[in-house]
């Protein structure tokens, strides 16, 4: 069917051809004809980017009497930038529809200009909920001959906390209107406003309900909890040419993970409503750019947000609800192209995992987070590719050239390129050199709780001659100066221990005694506190001395003693801004 064949108006069939519209998207097709016949309401279950917009816009603009100077649509949306989006949809349909005024109105705003604007008579009125209801109580906003109202993003409108202010609008709106809710998940509480404030609803699915993009693939990485924040730099790293959005659960959170990617040197930004009005226009100016390549955002901020082409959506949290997965990976794989949704999980959420698979019928891929080696190789070709496609200007550089040259003349064309994409190289293979193992082995997990408990400080079935100079990973191994013949016990060492250090108790492993000297291994992080309050420290009157151990007793060979690399090295990225020489703060765009 084309637009034509609907019964859509010339003029508005001439402006959205200027925009770009062929032919109708299925949740047009499906709501166009029927509100240009009929005032039935309509519930439409349609996922971001399905071109609901037009889908009640369209017959908004063409059923709305410039003659009568008084509102007679009321569409109601839960943020700002989508009522500003939405006006601005309506207004490029309206192009060459003579006297129609569109105005938007939103909190957060002066309510001044949007009174004066409403008091020179608009037809329809695109409002947050909130906004809306404090005009109308102004008696700014008059709704007697409101004829239709539309719900969009009806979801994250109750998400937000709109539900009073929503049943309250809806009351002050004659009773024999008609009235569209969309949104893109179902939970009771719209069902409840559709019972209440609907009649005999028709039902408009665009897809098969709940079904996820197809050209969408799942995968799930599980990891400790404490490393979800490591395991989401390792995939930025994995996929250097990342361009999506990672979604948090909370504000807070959200701005957590995208200041830490920040100070790494990421390139990302953070949406979420605790910002600024001015902020977030930027943010989201500068993503839709591509200036950022990774949105940290929570799920209200990101709805409606009319970015495509996503190549990844991130779950840094996972949603309660499987239908707000579907929303959230549907931002990837749009109009044929693949896209990847990753969700980073701990052992804990295996249920959710199995609710989400079981109840929007896609299967997750389970994954590896990729090794440091793979990354660093990644991130070779990345370079490489880079280095191929590099625009040269010729101008500026020829005059440098001859110097450059000469100079290195001497080199064979394999040592010049050994030494240039070392140069940018090194500092990936710096700070991936000792990384640790991400992914979460259960199998390991058992086997350390079996090793480690109150009652076995790891000596039991294990001897010396047995230890190959490796420490349990994210243990580090001490040396100290007492052994069996000044009294020493496992016992005895964990009282010591945990008498000197004030304030935490010390989470020990292997204890290996010897007569004159003996081996403990703490946790790598209560390392350095536990040796700086040990040193010196008096056992039954001797004086003690600890250090870290050396050697073939280090806890992995050559890694203690360089200043705690192991995990602490990743963590401590940030304090590397030497790692892009172009750009210390911000990763370079790639
Ligand atoms: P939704 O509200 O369902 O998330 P939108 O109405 O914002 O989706 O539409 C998503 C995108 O698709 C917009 O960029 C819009 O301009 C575009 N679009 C809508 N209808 C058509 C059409 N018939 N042909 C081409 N593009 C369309
Ligand atoms: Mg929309």
């Amino acid at each position: 069917m084309t637009f034509e064949e609907m019964g859509v108006s010339p003029e508005i069939q001439k402006a959205i051809q200027e925009l770009g519209f062929e032919k109708p998207m299925p949740v047009q097709e499906k709501i166009i004809p029927i509100l240009l016949d009929r005032n039935t309401d309509i519930v439409g279950l349609a996922q971001t980017g399905t071109g609901k917009t037009a889908a009640f816009g369209i017959p908004i603009v063409q059923q709305s009497d410039v003659r009568v100077k008084k509102p007679q649509v009321v569409i109601l949306s839960p943020t700002r930038e989508l009522c500003v989006q939405i006006s601005k949809d309506l207004k490029s349909y309206a192009k060459y529809v003579d006297g129609l005024q569109i105005l938007a109105v939103y909190g957060g705003a002066s309510i001044q200009p949007q009174l004066a604007a409403l008091n020179d008579g608009v037809q329809v009125i695109v409002a947050t909920p909130g906004r809306l209801l404090d005009l109308i109580k102004r008696k700014a906003a008059k709704l007697s001959s409101v004829y239709r109202v539309v719900l969009d993003e009806a979801d994250e409108m109750l998400n937000m906390g709109f539900l009073d202010e929503i049943n309250e609008i809806l009351e002050s709106i004659p009773a024999d209107r008609n009235t569209l809710l969309f949104s893109a998940t179902m939970p009771a509480e719209i069902k409840k406003i559709a019972a209440t404030y609907m009649r005999n609803p028709e039902e408009v699915v665009i897809g098969t309900r709940n079904a996820s993009a197809e050209n969408v693939k799942h995968i799930v990485y599980t990891v400790h909890a404490k490393d979800k924040y490591l395991a989401l730099k390792r995939i930025a790293d994995f996929y250097p040419k990342v361009y999506g959005i990672v979604f948090c659960r909370t504000r807070i959170e959200t701005q957590e993970i995208a200041d830490k990617l920040i100070q790494d040197g990421y390139n990302a930004d953070s949406l979420h409503g605790d910002l600024s009005q001015p902020v977030r226009d930027s943010v989201m100016q500068k993503f839709r750019l591509r200036n950022v390549q990774l949105l940290v955002a929570t799920d209200v901020a990101a709805r409606g947000l009319d970015v495509n082409d996503l190549t990844h959506v991130i779950h840094y949290s996972l949603p309660d609800d499987p239908e707000v997965y579907t929303h959230r990976s549907g931002r990837t794989g749009r109009i044929g192209k693949a896209g990847i949704s990753i969700a980073i999980t701990h052992l804990r959420e295996k249920h959710s995992i199995g609710r989400i698979e079981s109840s929007i019928n896609i299967k997750f891929e389970k994954a590896r987070i990729p090794t440091g080696r793979e990354i660093c190789e990644k991130q070779l070709f990345n370079l490489i590719d880079k280095m191929e496609n590099v625009e040269i200007d010729n101008t500026e550089i020829d005059t440098y050239l001859p110097v450059i040259y000469k100079k290195l003349d001497w080199l064979s064309k394999e040592e010049l390129i050994k030494r240039f994409v070392s140069l940018e190289f090194n500092r990936f293979l710096d700070y991936y050199r000792d990384a640790d193992e991400l992914n979460e082995p259960v199998e390991d997990r058992k086997s350390r709780r079996a090793g480690r408990g109150d009652d076995d400080f790891g000596v039991r079935g294990r001897k010396m001659k047995d230890f190959d100079g490796k420490s349990e990973q994210g243990y580090t191994r001490i040396f100290i100066s007492l052994g069996k013949i000044d009294g020493l016990v496992p016992a005895a060492l964990i009282e010591h221990i945990n008498n000197n250090v004030s304030g935490t108790k010390v989470p020990v492993g292997r204890i290996d005694l010897m007569s004159k000297f003996s081996f403990f291994e703490v946790k790598s992080e209560y390392a350095e506190q536990v040796i700086g309050s040990l040193k010196g420290s008096r056992f039954r009157g001797n004086k003690v001395d600890v250090q870290r151990a050396q050697g073939k007793d280090a806890m992995k060979s050559g890694k203690s003693d360089k200043g705690g690399k192991s995990e602490k090295g990743e963590k401590s990225f940030s304090k590397k801004p030497d790692r892009w020489s172009e750009k210390p703060k911000r990763r370079p765009r790639r």
